[in-house]
């Protein structure tokens, strides 16, 4: 019995000056392009109206292969060209309502692929003149953690879609518009009224529990446009719970209509500071959130304490209500 090998269909291919070239930028019936795994010629074909490379003869190489080959250097090589022909590169994304819009290579002057930074290493790192991070771009490695670690840090991570970028049905202009962007809100300046950097953020936390009564509750309510600022003295944080999950951290349990994040820090002199972000979800789809902060002290860790109760639940307790009494615990 003859095996019927059904060829590949590949997203990438090296082009007759050996330039890495997803489909989508390949001319029609053109030929000269290659494998970069295996050297072998490849054409392109048309299947169900899209385009797609394929090997002339034997093919053991996998669409994967070949775009990990080759996927990296047209993004470093597409970045670098933007740069020096001084072109912005405007990304758009959104967190809960809020839209935002930045040049991610504003103030960019190097561009690295695969270099080792203090918190890992990203597929690609774009740096300032000081060689400080002002983003990182992730195509190949999609480890949730280490993206995280950038965005708590201050430094927003570039996802591309990968089903779409391993397609190579992409090209210049399309490819930043599927990037997913996690963190970033900072480089928007999109409230002056607001303290956005993640490090100051959780400075703020902190002297919140600084002195007595080690205990800070309240509820996040709009300020100007902003939606989810929660008020502490003069000063406003941005905190709705997509924000608060990636500077704060923590972990997130749902009772009922109630959701709530909790972060516990420890403190160089052996105290702990709990932080709870409360979401409580109206009948009409609205929701309501707080968040409750207290630092408790070594003397006082045995105390026994219970977190939210299916008793604060069936009370109908608001969102503050329920992140004071946590709070006060
Ligand atoms: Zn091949």
């Amino acid at each position: 019995m003859i095996k019927k090998v059904i060829p590949e269909l590949h997203g990438w291919a090296l082009d007759e000056s050996g330039n890495p070239t997803p489909v989508g930028m390949a001319l029609k019936k053109s030929k000269g392009y290659r494998c970069p795994v295996c050297r072998g010629d490849m054409r392109v074909r048309t299947k169900n109206s899209k385009h797609y490379f394929y090997h002339e003869s034997v093919d053991d190489c996998t669409p994967e292969q070949v775009a990990d080959a080759l996927g990296g250097k047209w993004l470093l090589t597409l970045l670098n060209e933007m740069l020096i022909r001084q072109e912005t590169c405007p990304v758009t994304w959104e967190i809960e309502d809020h839209r935002f819009t930045a040049d991610v290579l504003l103030g960019v002057t190097t561009i690295i692929e695969n270099s080792r930074t203090h918190y890992g290493t990203p597929d690609i790192a774009l740096l300032n003149e000081e060689g400080k991070l002002r983003a990182v771009l992730f195509w190949r490695t999609l480890e949730d953690e280490l993206i995280r670690k950038f965005g708590y840090h201050g430094i927003p991570s570039l996802v591309v879609q990968s089903e779409t970028f391993y397609s190579g049905l992409i090209n210049n202009h399309f490819v930043f518009k599927t990037l997913d962007v996690l963190g970033g809100w900072w480089l928007d300046r999109f409230s002056d009224a607001l303290v956005l950097e993640p490090d100051t953020v959780r400075d703020l936390f902190r002297q919140m529990v600084s002195e007595p009564p080690f205990h800070f509750c309240g509820s996040l309510e709009p300020l100007d446009e902003t939606s989810c600022v929660l008020s502490y003295k003069a000063q406003h944080v941005w905190m709705p719970y997509p924000v608060f999950e990636l500077v704060i951290g923590g972990t997130r349990n749902t009772i009922g209509d109630i959701t709530i994040i909790k972060q516990t820090w420890h403190q160089k002199d052996h105290s702990e500071i709990d932080i709870f972000h409360v979401t409580r979800r109206k009948r009409d789809g609205s929701k309501e959130c707080a968040v409750g902060v207290r630092r408790s002290f070594p003397q006082v860790f045995q105390a026994q304490r219970s977190t939210i109760s299916m008793q604060a639940v069936k009370a109908h307790k608001s969102a503050q209500e329920i992140a004071c009494e946590l709070a006060m615990q």
